[in-house]
C-alpha cells in the first residue's frame, strides 16, 4: 500500500470513529423544561447533549407521563428539574420507572436548578387544601427573570464541571460568555420596558411574577380563582369589577388555557388578551432563553404602545 493510500484510510477511518468517540464521551443530560435545556446548552456547548421532557407550549404542571421520558430518563447522566413542586404531578413515577440511580432524587446527577435562585410567594402560615394548588415552597414559575437566569447557569456549570473536572476551565468560559451576553440583552429588555413601569395587569395562573417583579408591571389579579383551579362565574365577576375600578387593559394568558373567559372578561372591561408564552418553546419565536424575553417584552410593549394610543 502506498503512503496515499493509507493517509487517505487513515483520513476516513478518523472521520469515521473520532466524533463517534467525542458523541459517547458527551454528557447526557435531560431537563425537565425547555427553559432549563436552553441554559443548559448555553453552558454544556459541546461537551453535553441536552434534551427536554416537558414542550414550552405545555403546562409544567401537567405534563402526561409517555414510556419515551422513562427511556430518556434511563440513559441520562445528569437530570435538572426546576423542583420547588413544579414537577410534582408527573417526574416522580418517571425517575423511579426509568431505574436510573444516577438521577434519582438526591444522587449526583439530579441537579434541582431552583437552588441558589430568587424566589417568590413563599407562604406563611398553614396550607389547607381550600387554597387550591398553592406551592409550599414558593412559586415555582422563577426563571421567568434574567437574573434567575443567571444563577440556573451557574448551578448547571458546577454541576457539569463536578462531572467533568478537565472541562472546568471550558464551562466557565461558556458562563462567563452567557452572562456577559444576558447583561446586554436584560439592559435592553429593562429599557424597552422602563415607560410602563407600574402597569397593573390580569393574569391567568400565577406564571409571571418574577418577570412582573423584575420588568415593573403589577399584577393584580387572575383569572384562576386560586392556582390551579379553574375560572368560576362569581371569581370571574369579581374580577371583572376590580378591573373596571382600576382601569386595568391588559390580560396575559399563557399558551396552554383555554381563552373563552378570558375573552369575555376583555369583552366587559374593554382590555386586551395576550397569549404569552412563559417558557421556551412556547411560541415558536421564543426558540431559547433570549428569545422568550425577546419575544414577551416585544409583546408586551406593543400592547401597551396600542393601548396608550386609544
Ligand atoms: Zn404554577
Amino acid at each position: 500500500m502506498n503512503t496515499r493510500i493509507v493517509a487517505l484510510l487513515t483520513l476516513a477511518l478518523a472521520a469515521v470513529t473520532v466524533p463517534a468517540m467525542a458523541a459517547d464521551q458527551r454528557l447526557n443530560v435531560i431537563a425537565t423544561t425547555e427553559d432549563l435545556a436552553s441554559i443548559a446548552r448555553e453552558v454544556g456547548g459541546d461537551r453535553i447533549t441536552v434534551e427536554s421532557i416537558a414542550r414550552g407550549y405545555q403546562d409544567p404542571h401537567f405534563v402526561e407521563a409517555k414510556p419515551s421520558f422513562i427511556l430518556k430518563l434511563q440513559k441520562a447522566d445528569l437530570l435538572i428539574v426546576v423542583g420547588r413542586e413544579l414537577e410534582i404531578g408527573w417526574l416522580p413515577p418517571l425517575i423511579q420507572q426509568s431505574r436510573n440511580a444516577k438521577v434519582q432524587d438526591g444522587a449526583e446527577g439530579y441537579l434541582d436548578a431552583s437552588q441558589g435562585v430568587r424566589i417568590l410567594e413563599i407562604p406563611t402560615g398553614q396550607i389547607t387544601r381550600a387554597m387550591g394548588d398553592v406551592h409550599p415552597q414558593g412559586n415555582p414559575h422563577y426563571w421567568l427573570d434574567p437574573e434567575n437566569g443567571r444563577a440556573i447557569a451557574k448551578s448547571i456549570s458546577d454541576k457539569l464541571s463536578q462531572f467533568r473536572p478537565g472541562d472546568r476551565a471550558y464551562f466557565d468560559q461558556r458562563l462567563t460568555a452567557f452572562g456577559a451576553r444576558l447583561s446586554e440583552a436584560e439592559k435592553k429588555w429593562l429599557a424597552m420596558m422602563a415607560p410602563y413601569k407600574g402597569t397593573k395587569v390580569v393574569t391567568y395562573h400565577r406564571s409571571f411574577p418574577n418577570f412582573a417583579d423584575r420588568f415593573g408591571l403589577d399584577i393584580v389579579g387572575y383569572v384562576e380563582p386560586r392556582p390551579g383551579i379553574p375560572p368560576s362565574p362569581g371569581h370571574t365577576l369579581e374580577l371583572i369589577q376590580e378591573m373596571k375600578r382600576q382601569n386595568i387593559k391588559l390580560i396575559l394568558v399563557e399558551p396552554y388555557f383555554d381563552l373563552k373567559t378570558p375573552e369575555s372578561i376583555a369583552r366587559a372591561t374593554d382590555a386586551t388578551v395576550l397569549v404569552m408564552p412563559p417558557s421556551v418553546g412556547g411560541v415558536k419565536e421564543a426558540g431559547d432563553f433570549f428569545g422568550l424575553f425577546d419575544y414577551d417584552v416585544t409583546l408586551l410593549v406593543n400592547a401597551l404602545k396600542a393601548a396608550a394610543g386609544k
